[in-house]
């Protein structure tokens, strides 16, 4: 049987986003969004295959190499672990906006690759970021999508379910979603 995924955007979303032209030159800088402990630890108790789908740009570019890019994607998935969360797999998009390649969000191969892997249904499944690229990725993967406005705090994106603040917002709106059983 087919299972349902939340997909979720790494930066802006789980962890505090840097910006893109500064280097993370240390793990320090390497921090959750305010709820995202809470929002997990109620996401942990849904019926859904969790995974991570992050744009990373700055590994086309040299600003972080692979080796740190797993550093700090290691580190964040060691401080979201008490939430008893399971991130199955990170798919990233190693490549520059310019670069032209099949994965970079919006493009939805990363959902739709893990959607291959994992047997997905992607239509019970669901995309949250903080840009409108990740909201396009999920409207062109056929998911359900949520906006969060914890990363650029005023963006929008029409095209979006649901615009809620957080993450916290986004499980208990999909919290709510879940047919009673
Ligand atoms: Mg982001
Ligand atoms: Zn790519």
């Amino acid at each position: 049987m087919s299972k349902c995924a939340v997909f979720l955007d790494r930066d802006g979303t789980v962890i505090v986003g840097t910006p893109t032209y500064e280097r993370v030159d240390s793990l320090d800088k390497v921090q959750l969004l305010p709820n995202t402990l809470e929002a997990l630890k109620l996401l942990a108790n849904l019926d859904y295959l969790i995974f991570f789908a992050t744009n990373q740009a700055g590994l086309a570019e040299g600003l972080i190499s692979w080796d740190e890019f797993n550093q700090i994607n290691d580190k964040a998935l060691q401080l979201i672990a008490p939430t008893g969360i399971q991130i199955l797999k990170t798919y990233v998009c190693p490549h520059g906006e310019h670069d032209g390649c099949e994965c970079r969000k919006p493009k939805p191969k990363l959902l739709l690759d893990a959607a291959r892997e994992y047997s997905l249904d992607l239509s019970c499944s669901w995309m949250i970021g903080d840009r409108p690229s990740d909201v396009m990725t999920g409207v062109n993967a056929d998911t359900r999508t949520i906006l969060v406005r914890t990363g650029v705090p005023t963006v929008e994106c029409d095209k979006a379910t649901a615009t809620l603040p957080s993450l916290l917002e986004a499980v208990e709106y999909i919290s709510a979603q879940q047919p009673s059983e």
